[in-house]
Parts: structure tokens; sequence; C-alpha cells
């Protein structure tokens, strides 16, 4: 058997830059020719289970799944990024129990930048009235505690912070250096 692959899990709220980090650092293992699976909430979402919603449950319903997706992926060997906003303190500890090599990146960024950025119309649509359930905007987002990794993407640049991923998940001895 594999030994397990890490399970590297991006939180934070939407257009603080969890997408841009987690297929860059998807690239580089790649490049590596290390296995690699990069779970993007939203395409999983998508493609699993559309008409879940955005009730707290569903939250907490669809990252379970991304957990236990993470997990059986990660026992064989592969290598997994999860980007999920997975607001509470709750979805992310049930992905650590899960993942033996976890690695909790809080991607944090202030909610002003990831609305002036709003690469996917979000917050113009919040704006308009449209969308009402924004963690870290109309809803809570509980900042990690522990995070392995805590990510400034306003004052620190993409390369730099997929640096800092890449460092630590080589330091904890995830992946060879
Ligand atoms: P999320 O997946 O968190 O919703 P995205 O990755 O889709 O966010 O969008 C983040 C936006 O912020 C992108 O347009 C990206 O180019 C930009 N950006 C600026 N600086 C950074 C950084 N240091 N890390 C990640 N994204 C950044």
């Amino acid at each position: 058997m594999n030994s397990p692959g890490v399970v590297i899990w991006l939180t934070g709220v939407p257009a603080s830059g969890k997408s841009t980090i987690a297929t860059a650092v998807e690239d580089i293992l790649r490049t590596r020719g290390l296995p690699v699976e990069n779970l993007d909430a939203d395409e999983v979402r998508a493609n699993l289970s559309p008409n879940l919603g955005y009730t707290d449950e569903a939250r907490d319903e669809n990252t379970k799944r991304l957990a236990w997706m993470a997990r059986m992926l990660s026992q064989y060997g592969v290598n997994v990024i999860v980007a999920a906003v997975s607001p509470l303190r709750s979805h992310r500890d049930r992905a650590r129990q899960w993942c033996p090599n976890f690695v909790e990146v809080f991607v944090d960024c202030p909610i002003e930048v990831c609305q002036e950025r709003d690469p996917k119309g979000l917050y113009a649509r919040a704006a308009r009235g449209e969308v009402k359930d924004i963690a870290g905007l109309h809803i809570p987002y509980e900042p990690p505690n522990g995070a392995e990794v805590h990510l400034c993407t306003d004052r620190a640049d993409v390369q730099a912070c997929v640096q800092m991923v890449i460092d630590m998940v080589i330091e904890l001895g995830y992946i060879p250096s």
C-alpha cells in the first residue's frame, strides 16, 4: 500500500485566491511527476450535486463530500488539493480528522480587496441584492486558529504564496524536496 498523499485544504472567503493558488500548486506537483487531484468545491458541487444549495446544512454536506473524496484519493497515494470556502472550523476539523497528512492553508485577504477583485462577479451580484449568503460578508467566516500556512494574498504575490505552500508541504515531509 502506498503511503498516504498530502491533503492541502485551502480555505478563505470568495476571491481570496484559493483557486488561483490551487491550480499553481497542482501544476508544480504534476511537473514533479507526483500524482495530484485538484478538487475545486464549485466544480465538485456543479458536477455531483448541482441542486445542493447554500444553506448551512448544504455547505456542511458539500465540505463533508470533499473531505471524504480527499480521504479516499489520498489513501492510495494521490496528493489532493481542495479549494473550498469551508467557512466553519468544524468543516475543516472534520477533514483534518479524516485525512492523515493534512495541511490547512488560510488564504487570507480583506473583504474589501476581494470585492475589488471579484473575478467571478459574485460581489457585484451581492451589490445588486441577488446574492445574500457570502461568507465573510453576510454569513460568518471563522478564520482558522491553527492553520499550517497563513497566506496574506493582498500583500504577497501569487508566486510567493504558492512557494510558501510548497515549502511547508516539503518541511512536513509529505512530498520529497
Ligand atoms: P477564490 O478561488 O478564492 O474565489 P480566485 O483564485 O478565483 O479566488 O480569484 C482570486 C483573484 O485574486 C484572481 O484574479 C487572482 O489573480 C488575484 N490575486 C491577486 N493576488 C493574489 C495572490 N497572492 N494569490 C492568489 N490570487 C491573487
